[in-house]
């Protein structure tokens, strides 16, 4: 049996990334895995629902034999065995993110034999999440240049606090596995923005979109305010799809009870200002969450933002267990991210 990895959980940003990173390479690498301090670094430390629907996600996925994983459980063992293709079922409880727990297994599933489907109920839409059009637009294309295949689908929106949502995810694993360059994201070709409302008043949507055309400088048939009408709960969510030649960036920004409507837009507007003015193809979600595959396929380089404590946080778990090599570079604004896997 290969030695334990010891990741003191309090690490960096000491938040609940180090546990999904740690988990998933475990997975792929077989490398058995001992979790300290978990989310040391957090307010209510410790695991949390969602943390544990990760947890348990990834074990399933490749038979692992897991002690502590508890709600509330700062301590943590991964013993990994085989990684099996196939039909799997998360249910993530109300609250909890299922596209953090769809990228928790997707790590390992791309290094299976064959293809799988993943099933996640829970939220579709939470803040400080990926939301499922995010994952579609943004994150899946990525997926599919590096060799291997992801498509995901919504089936329920469920928006956080209520949850209750369905993603459906159709995974291919890595063929030959590819280098991703994306150092310029080529003309933008339609900027979209649209509002997501469920179980609330509809004026939020239309004010919504008034703000954000407006700030945006877009024509009214590049804006659309829906009502969802499958979401067991109430939820809020300005989105901007951002098109541009080799990428799509989708920023969201969420709505909140006693926010209004007119800031939720503006702070979607400002983030979609933001990237569209630094020319950077690589928002700084998806420069986070590239880490790992571009670690495990053939390595690559993008441009993006300074890299967030989340992303350099992720960087240090992932040499853990990989023989990865992260060069960034950071001049006036914009960081190069050079991933070289180990030979
Ligand atoms: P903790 O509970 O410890 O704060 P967590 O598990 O809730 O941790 P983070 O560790 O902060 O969450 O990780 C959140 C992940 O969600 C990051 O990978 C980040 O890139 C992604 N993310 C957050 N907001 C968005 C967004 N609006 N669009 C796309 N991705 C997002």
């Amino acid at each position: 049996m290969a030695s334990f990895i010891t990741i003191d959980g309090s690490l960096g940003e000491g938040g609940g990334q180090v546990l999904r990173t740690a988990v998933a390479l475990s997975a792929v690498t077989g490398k058995p895995l001992h979790l300290n301090n978990i989310r040391a670094g957090r307010e209510r430390p410790g695991l949390q629902r969602q943390h544990l629907a990760a947890v348990r996600a990834a074990a399933e996925v490749c038979g692992a034999e897991v002690r502590g994983a508890e709600v509330g459980s700062r301590e943590l063992t991964f013993r990994p065995e085989k990684i099996r293709s196939g039909e799997y079922t998360f249910e993530v409880g109300s609250a909890g993110s299922a596209s953090l727990v769809l990228q928790t297994a997707l790590p390992p599933l791309l290094c299976a034999r064959g293809p799988s489907i993943v099933v996640v109920t829970g939220g579709t839409h939470n803040p400080f999440a990926p939301p499922y059009e995010f994952l579609a637009a943004t994150f899946a294309p990525c997926i599919n240049a590096i060799g291997a295949r992801l498509s995901v689908t919504l089936h329920r929106h469920g928006f956080y606090p209520e949850g209750g949502g369905c993603l459906v995810a159709n995974v291919t694993p890595f063929g030959a596995r590819r280098r991703f360059e994306m150092v310029d994201r080529g003309a933008v070709r339609a900027v979209r923005v649209r509002s997501l409302v469920a179980n609330l008043a509809a004026h939020i949507g239309e004010r919504e979109v008034a703000v954000l055309r407006s700030r945006l400088n877009l024509p009214p048939a590049a804006a659309r305010a829906e009502t969802v009408r499958n979401a067991p709960g109430p939820g809020n969510v300005a989105l901007v799809d951002i098109q541009c030649e080799r990428i799509t960036e989708v920023v969201s920004s969420f709505g909140e009870k006693g926010l209004p409507a007119e800031i939720v837009a503006e702070t979607a507007a400002r983030d979609a200002l933001a990237y569209l003015n630094s020319g950077v193809p690589v928002g700084d979600y998806l420069a986070d969450q590239l880490l790992l595959p571009l670690a495990m396929a053939a390595g690559g380089r993008f441009r993006t933002f300074p890299l967030s404590d989340h992303a350099t946080t992720n960087i240090e778990v992932i040499k853990h267990f990989l023989d990865a090599r992260f060069d960034v570079r950071e001049e006036a604004d914009i960081a190069t991210v050079a991933v070289t896997p180990a030979p």
